[in-house]
């Protein structure tokens, strides 16, 4: 049986941040890819917007490693050549109830360490954004967007030059836990002995994690998926920032993003679904899109929206259960020498990579 140091599951942009810290500190890595390319699971399927860290709970791993992450992937992309804006982004109420939303919203970030925010008044939001329609705003300067494969073949690479590969078209069944370390069990039926083995599987994650043996059940999380919607806007953007209506039940709202080039999309939109493959737009969704989108631009025009794509939440709670943290759990949580497993690396995952690679590699250093 072959034999490996450290073996990373998935090349979404976690496994490889993880890859990237791990072979940077000197230990033999390998990923092992079911896909035939990096990043075309939900890495490819976001909104590519860099978080600032304003809406997690003080103290929780989503909000430590997204502002920390944040720091990390802006100095990343500075120092790489990455393409990246800092356009910043406004969170509206449409109606004046929502108000004390926004003032919660800036505490809440304030005890996450974001004290950039501010409160704008329905006309100074206006003079920033002439074409938005709000009574009050917050405008959030450190919010920005990355192309996330620029992101994911950087890391790739620094992972590469560091002695790491990436094994492509290669399934991860299963495992056994052993003295000797962790046996891997491919889809083929080959194996693999590693020291160290890091699940960043994704949506897959939680069912992998089942199926390694001598790994506690009480340690493996039910999978969720929550499906996010997208639909581009025709023609040019009204808007230079991204505008976020406040926050709503599994999600953050039907939100105005823009990509590098400009082009507008709204979404993602939350529809729980039962399989991790569910990835076709209903173009039927979009009527709800109307609706939601007039309420911070009204000049909406009818047929402007155009089906996009859509990507999968990661979740381990249910539509009727409050939203979880990220779990990262290693040896001193499961007691399994060596193994680092991540589930319900959601959003802000693609902002809180770097930040979570140097967190596991802190977790398998002890
Ligand atoms: C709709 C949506 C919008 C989002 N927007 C943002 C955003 O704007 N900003 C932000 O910070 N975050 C955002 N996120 C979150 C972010 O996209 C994810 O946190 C991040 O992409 C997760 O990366 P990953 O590497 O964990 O997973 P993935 O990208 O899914 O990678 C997992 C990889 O594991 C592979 N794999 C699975 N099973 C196996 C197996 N058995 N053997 C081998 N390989 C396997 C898969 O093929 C895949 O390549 C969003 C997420 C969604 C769904």
């Amino acid at each position: 049986m072959d034999k490996v140091d450290t073996v990373i599951i998935g090349a979404g942009v976690v496994g490889l941040a993880v890859a990237r810290a791990l072979a940077l500190t000197g230990r033999e890595v390998m990923v092992l890819e079911a896909a035939d390319a990096i990043g075309t699971g939900t890495s490819s399927r976001n909104s590519e917007v860099i978080h600032a860290g304003i809406y997690y709970a003080a103290g929780s791993l989503k909000a430590r490693l997204c502002v920390a992450g944040r720091a990390l992937l802006y100095r990343y992309c500075g120092e790489r050549g990455i393409a990246h804006r800092r356009c910043g982004k406004l969170v509206v109420a449409t109606s004046d109830d929502q108000v004390p939303q926004l003032q919660s919203i800036i505490a809440k970030a304030a005890a996450n360490g974001v004290n950039d925010l501010a409160f704008l008044t329905a006309s100074a939001a206006q003079t920033m954004e002439p074409h938005l329609s709000c009574v009050a705003a917050i405008h959030s300067p450190s919010t920005g967007i990355v192309d996330s494969h620029g992101l994911m073949l950087s890391l790739q690479g620094d992972m590469e030059n560091a002695g790491g590969m990436v094994a492509f078209n290669t399934t991860v069944s299963g495992a056994t836990i052993r003295d000797d370390g962790i046996v891997l069990r491919m889809n083929d039926g080959t194996e693999l002995l590693a020291q160290r083995v890091v699940n960043c599987a994704g949506l897959h994650a939680p069912t992998l994690a089942s199926r390694f043996e001598g790994l506690d059940a009480s340690h493996v999380p039910t999978a969720y998926f929550a499906k996010g919607n997208y639909f581009t806007l025709a023609g040019r953007s009204p808007f230079s920032r991204l505008i976020y209506p406040v926050p709503q039940a599994a999600g953050l709202g039907v939100h105005l993003t823009l990509d590098l080039g400009g082009q507008a999309k709204f979404g993602p939109d939350v529809q729980w679904v039962d399989s991790a493959d569910d990835l076709l737009v209903d173009p039927k969704r979009g009527d709800a899109f109307y609706a939601e989108v007039r309420k911070y631009w009204p000049a909406l025009a009818d047929g402007a929206l155009q089906p996009g794509y859509a990507g999968i939440r990661p979740k381990i709670n249910s539509a009727a259960e409050p939203a979880r943290d990220f779990v990262i759990e290693g040896p001193a949580a499961h007691g399994v020498k060596g193994l680092v497993n991540l589930f319900g690396i959601e959003s802000p995952g693609l902002t809180s990579s770097l930040a979570i690679g140097d967190y596991v590699a802190a977790l398998l250093d002890g």
